[in-house]
């Protein structure tokens, strides 16, 4: 078998983020500078926010947004027990502490029923993450949310585009933020942006990714004199950076389409799949960014995640992991909290049981068909192999 290998990822850029990149590095600004600007602009009219601010990654805007929000020692906040390690460790560099609730199995999103076990006068925020690009199902967590008082933020990384109902994700709470990493469905290599309609928020988290100064570059009338009003951090987005999200925003429809597209063609191969759950592009009023497609495997364990996994990869098709453990049982936070295994059976199921295969706009015609065969063949290979 010759044919090529299928990577899990693979960034698409071309000459246009080239040419974007050396118009930069031929100008006199690196930072600070008008591509930023341009970017955070033409992000924010997308996700339909009246703000955008461009920052060094996603996780510094789930980091800024609970700072902005005064989230310190003594507080908790809410994070499912599946996702990306970033959504938790957030909340830790703040001094405040991450509670878990575990995920629904259906979709892997925070279960709304598992919130108001976890709310106490300490709680804070909520974070909810939509897993793999679904969005929450908003109208079920922000009434416990409300009632409880407690504010909502999304950590939107694999969600950019996808909607719920009319609107888009990042703008479904008080502030989204989106991740620009490369295998994410945009990229300026490393790179995220908060979204907001709140002025107060918008601003806030503007002073403190750049040290906490009192005036940006620009409002300064003498150069190079400013005071610093807070304990800021330096999360900015270069100039560079932001030429290639540019020439990545310009192209972006055609990349989302390419997603959705191999999305429903390797779904529909999979749908007869025995021993496969199948993470659904679609649920009630959420519709997905299609960041991967998700095939999880039996809950007993009787069919090994990682051999079925060597196995397709073995056949070239590139993989990934969403994420390899729940959140509270790595080293980290169980040392920290004593969390043990049994605690979070859905994202511990997720965790040991689920394979992301590939569906990004790097695909070729008949790879879908390449990547379903694949997972078919392991499956019995492995199953054969056990008998
Ligand atoms: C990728 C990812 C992040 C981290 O994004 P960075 O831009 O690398 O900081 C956070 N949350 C989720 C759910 C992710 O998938």
């Amino acid at each position: 078998m010759t044919a090529d290998p299928i990577p899990f990822a693979a960034p698409t850029l071309g000459q246009a983020e080239i040419d974007r990149v050396v118009a930069v590095l031929g100008g006199p600004q690196l930072v600070h500078g008008p591509a930023a600007t341009e970017l955070e602009e033409r992000f924010a009219a997308r996700a339909g926010a009246r703000h955008a601010v461009s920052l060094s990654s996603c996780t510094a805007g789930l980091h800024l947004s609970l700072l902005a929000l005064g989230v310190g020692p003594g507080d908790t906040v809410v994070v499912p027990a599946m996702t990306h390690v970033a959504t938790a460790h957030a909340v830790e560099y703040c001094g405040a502490r991450p509670v878990f609730a575990d995920v629904e199995a259906t979709t892997g999103n925070i279960d709304p029923d598992a919130i108001p076990a976890v709310l106490d006068a300490t709680t804070r925020v909520v974070m909810v993450v939509h897993y793999l690009g679904l969005p929450c199902d908003m109208d079920r967590i922000a009434p416990v949310a409300d009632a409880a008082g407690v504010v909502v933020i999304e950590d939107a990384a694999t969600a950019l585009d996808a909607t719920y109902g009319e609107r888009k994700a990042g703008t479904l709470a008080l502030a989204g933020c989106f991740s620009f990493y490369p295998t994410k469905h945009m990229t300026t290599a490393e790179g995220g942006m908060l979204v907001t309609d709140d002025d107060g928020l918008a601003a806030a988290v503007r002073q403190r990714k750049a040290f906490g100064y009192d005036k940006m570059l620009g409002e300064r009338s003498r150069p190079g004199i400013y005071d610093v009003a807070v304990l800021g951090y330096n999360y900015r987005m270069s100039e560079l950076h932001a030429a290639v999200g540019l020439a990545q925003l310009d192209r972006l429809d055609e990349l989302q389409r390419a997603r959705a597209r191999n999305f429903a063609e390797l779904a529909g191969y999979l749908a007869d799949v025995d021993e496969l759950a199948v993470m659904p592009g679609a649920s009630g009023a959420s519709r997905s960014s299609h960041y991967c497609l998700n095939v999880v495997l039996p809950r007993d364990r009787s069919l090994d995640r990682d051999e079925v996994m060597a196995e397709v990869n073995a056949a070239g098709v590139g993989t990934s992991v969403h994420y390899p453990g729940a959140v509270p049982l790595f080293s980290h936070y169980r040392a920290r909290y004593g969390h043990e295994p049994g605690e979070f059976p859905v994202a511990e199921w997720l965790g040991d049981c689920s394979i992301s295969l590939p569906v990004g706009p790097h695909l070729r015609e008949g790879d879908p068909a390449r990547i379903a065969t694949a997972v078919k063949d392991a499956i019995a290979a492995v199953r054969t192999a056990r008998s």
